[in-house]
């Protein structure tokens, strides 16, 4: 009998974003006894570490750019390469930029591709139009909103677009260790807020920090016992410029002391569980938005933006509340709305963490997933 069916994964970032989260889950829960994952890095980064501790077998391929010819004609002979060595079955790659390698390799080696999209296409784009000219036997979209932007993009290109909610470890995030809890309060100083409110993502304009601050500042007006909690990093660990401009703007809003920056921190379930809430104040519509998921997996009401993926994950007025986006002032007042209400804050936390269980959970996106590699093995 013909053993587990090798498939590739190429990854272009080496740093834990949504799509790392959604690929950490696909790589380690995958059936071991119909599937042999194996991944390609084109960056290095703390990631790569992580999913080498759950024993992927893994290769770092490193990029410069797109745009330099002779590193990409030698990336994708070595991914070629990697792929006939390790007799992978599919290649399944990560972002347009990932199929722009992992697909163009599998294009040469004959093996069918996937294209996981984890963003919202745009005909202005010139990456996307270049990602979709490269063949796929499925795009993978993360929510029906992003499938809805490809389609508008790229009109029903020959390739089927299957949507596939990411999930999340319910479990792990219900589950904060009380150790990591405790040392988390103590460097941060968590205990001299009554309330803290969360905002966790890459520092960048899109993710809408600027709007956090600027609710913030009208909440703190009226309740001067919250603290508001930023979690994440720029890209690459650089202090980007947005990242030095919410800095100046804490001062500029007289915020010092009611605002910590934690940086980039792997113990999310411990974050959560220090947060009452969780706000996502994105200004561009985001393909899914995962930190969304894991805070209804630790029972926390969520605070998001209108637009996107966001829609189809935070149902208003049960598991929190979706206000306009670029509009500080609604989004303070659906932070003082539940911050006033313990029982609502409860209750909605309740039901958005029923919802993470019954739409969002890990084995739930990995069972769709194997679904669409078992028709692409069985019809290749
Ligand atoms: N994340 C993390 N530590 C941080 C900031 C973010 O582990 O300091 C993780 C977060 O838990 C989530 C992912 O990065 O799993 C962000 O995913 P999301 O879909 O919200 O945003 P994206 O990165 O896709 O734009």
């Amino acid at each position: 009998m013909a053993g587990p069916s090798p498939i590739a994964f190429v990854l272009p970032v080496g740093e834990r974003g949504g799509a790392e989260s959604v690929f950490f889950e696909i790589l380690r829960r995958l059936d071991r006894g119909r599937f042999a994952p194996v991944a390609i890095f084109l960056r290095d980064g703390p990631f790569v570490r992580e999913v080498e501790e759950v024993g992927i077998p893994l290769h770092v391929q490193p990029i410069t750019r797109l745009s330099d010819p002779f590193n990409y004609g030698r990336t994708i002979r070595a991914l070629r390469q990697r792929f006939a060595q390790w007799g992978a079955q599919l290649v399944v790659s990560s972002h347009g930029y990932g199929h722009l390698y992992g697909g163009v390799a599998a294009w040469w080696a004959r093996i069918p591709a996937i294209w996981w999209q984890h963003g919202i296409a745009s005909s202005r784009h010139l990456l996307d139009h270049m990602a979709v000219c490269v063949p796929a036997r499925v795009v993978v979209a993360s929510s029906h909103s992003a499938a809805e932007a490809h389609r508008r993009a790229f009109g029903f290109a020959r390739t089927p677009l299957r949507v596939i909610h990411p999930g999340v470890d319910v479990d792990w995030f219900r589950s904060p260790d009380p150790q990591r809890l405790a040392r988390l309060r103590e460097e941060l100083r968590l205990e001299r807020f009554r309330y803290l409110v969360s905002a966790i993502g890459r520092l960048e304009p899109g993710k809408g920090q600027d709007l956090f601050l600027r609710a913030a500042r009208l909440v703190s007006e009226r309740r001067p016992d919250v603290g508001f909690l930023i979690v994440g990093e720029g890209m690459s660990g650089t202090r980007s410029r947005y990242a030095s401009a919410l800095r100046a703007m804490v001062v500029a809003l007289d915020l010092g002391g009611r605002v910590v920056f934690a940086g980039f921190r792997r113990e999310i379930p411990e974050v959560l569980a220090a947060s009452d809430l969780l706000v996502h104040a994105a200004t561009r519509p985001e393909s899914f938005g995962l930190v969304l998921c894991e805070a209804m997996a630790a029972g926390r009401p969520v605070i998001a933006t209108d637009i996107g993926g966001a829609r189809e994950v935070v149902v208003p007025g049960e598991t929190g509340w979706l206000v306009p986006p670029g509009d500080p002032v609604a989004l303070a007042r659906a932070v003082l709305s539940l911050l006033g209400d313990v029982e609502r804050r409860r209750a909605m936390g309740q039901a958005a963490e029923r919802r993470a269980r019954t739409y969002f959970e890990a084995r739930r996106m990995v069972a769709q997933f194997e679904r669409v590699l078992d028709e692409l093995l069985l019809g290749s």
